[in-house]
């Protein structure tokens, strides 16, 4: 897959407003890790997806985590059975100070990742 996308993208072959192979890629920067003449495709997917993004295009479970995350500071829902693994643990009960959120909602707008229309 990265090979192929890696070679669309260069090639200009490739929609960003449509491109769906972008967002299949799980960051993992094992091809970055295995190239041995320095390519970083991570990266490249991570520019395509900044660009997708800005167009429109970003898959809807995305859109909520960020959404989630601008919100409450965490970008997957503290679900019950995480609140009696840490009870069990002994771990703290997670918690984002308002303070945390109020940067957390600074930041987002100060970045990319507020140019993309998330609502
Ligand atoms: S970062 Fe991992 S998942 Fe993404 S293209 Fe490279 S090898 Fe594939």
């Amino acid at each position: 897959m990265t090979r192929e996308v890696m070679e669309r993208a260069t090639e200009e072959a490739m929609l960003l407003r449509e491109e769906e192979s972008i967002w299949l890629c799980v960051m993992c920067n094992s091809c970055t890790e295995r190239c041995q003449l320095g390519v970083d495709p991570a990266f490249v997917i991570t520019l395509l997806r900044q660009a997708a993004a800005a167009m429109g295009n970003c898959p809807r479970h995305l859109v909520d985590e960020a959404k989630l995350f601008q919100a409450s500071g965490f970008s997957f829902p503290s679900t019950g059975m995480t609140k009696k693994l840490r009870k069990e643990l002994g771990l703290p009960e997670l918690c984002v100070s308002h303070k945390a959120i109020s940067e957390i909602q600074s930041i987002v707008k100060r970045t990319s990742m507020g140019r993309v229309d998330i609502e």
